[in-house]
């Protein structure tokens, strides 16, 4: 367990006081407050829990860690205004063509999209599938940035890519569903100070995904933002089961952002707005939507992208949902708990 200080509380005036198991005791600093790691649970907790030094006990054995569940700094994302009106980051699941990528771009910007996304290195399942324009595509990214003002949200596979990363200007790394257990990759990324969004792996509960968060958080990443992209279930309908029961849980359990992506979990773009307006209903704060100039021709992700028209009518719509439910989300967002 942890007794997560209050601000200003050092870890000296506690520690005198908790006896014999101060030897044991491991000290932390998250953030701008302190930690004190003990290895101990049960009886001592309720007492700890009393001192007026305490914030909080956090016990691992609920399920609870410590950056996730104390998180309270602010996210500053381009224009986007948290809890005033949804996070919209849109664009191709690859940057295949300058003149295209650019157009699209300036038109989501003209739509009142947030951030860009386009993939650079990509995680395709078959190895003779197209991977991705690499460093070309990063520099068409930096010009898109240059000519837009829109951040840029990249996936990133590899750590050797960091440099090039940051020189072309993303400002959030993208750990995808294929990585979000690679803690190496995620502690390196996490070191480049800029925040990342971490997709769930379709195999993780969420208790795993928010260890791979704390993983991030432990390592300098300012803040998390968590994207539920779809789970692997018995169901195949679709590409993925959009877990929308992710979305409320994750409100109680961290004060990080949440959005979803409904075009992976969606695998076709008939079913990316039922999907994304679910996200949206369930608590979700925004969506990452894979929009291409004319989806047929897309060098991957063919089938879920959306044509700007699409993409407009499902955020205009979102815009609605949003606006109608947002007093109930913010009230789910301030009382956290565990999640088990
Ligand atoms: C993506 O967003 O480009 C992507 C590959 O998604 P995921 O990691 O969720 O499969
Ligand atoms: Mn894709």
């Amino acid at each position: 367990m942890w007794l997560l200080l209050r601000e200003g509380v050092l870890p000296e005036e506690v520690l005198p006081r908790l006896g014999e198991q101060a030897r044991r005791a491991e000290v932390h600093l998250l953030g701008t407050r302190w930690a004190i790691a003990l290895p101990v649970n049960g009886v001592a907790v309720e007492t700890f829990a009393q001192w007026q030094e305490v914030e909080r006990v956090i016990s691992a054995e609920k399920g609870e860690f410590p950056l996730v569940r104390s998180w309270s700094a602010s996210v500053e994302l381009g224009t986007w205004r948290r809890g005033e009106a949804p996070l919209w980051i849109a664009g191709p699941c690859s940057v295949e063509e300058r003149v295209s990528f650019l157009r699209l771009a300036r038109e989501l910007a003209a739509m009142g999209v947030q951030v860009l996304r386009g993939g650079a290195y990509k995680a395709r399942t078959s190895p003779y599938s197209f991977q991705g324009l690499g460093a070309q595509a990063l520099d068409w990214l930096a010009e898109a940035k240059s000519l837009t003002g829109l951040p840029l949200c990249v996936e990133i596979l590899s750590e050797t890519h960091l440099e090039a990363y940051v020189s072309a200007g993303i400002d959030m790394l993208q750990i995808g569903a294929r990585n979000m257990d690679n803690y190496w990759l995620l502690t390196e990324a996490a070191r480049t100070g800029k925040p990342l969004l971490l997709k769930r792996n379709p195999q993780a509960t969420i208790t795993e995904w928010l260890l791979a968060a704390e993983y991030a958080l432990l390592a300098g990443a300012p803040w998390v933002l968590l994207c539920e992209r779809g789970i692997r279930t018995f169901e195949r309908s679709l590409r993925y089961t959009l877990d929308v029961g992710a979305l409320p849980v994750l409100a109680r359990s961290t004060a990080l952002p949440r959005i979803a992506d409904p075009s992976h979990a969606a695998g076709e773009a008939l079913w990316v707005e039922p999907l994304g307006l679910a996200a949206l209903a369930a608590g979700a704060e925004g969506l990452i939507v894979e929009v291409h100039p004319n989806p047929p021709s897309a060098r991957s992700d063919a089938q879920q992208q959306l044509t700007l028209e699409q993409f407009s009518k499902l955020k205009v719509r979102g815009e609605a949902l949003f606006e109608a439910l947002k007093t109930s989300f913010q009230g789910a967002s301030a009382s956290h708990s565990s999640p088990t």
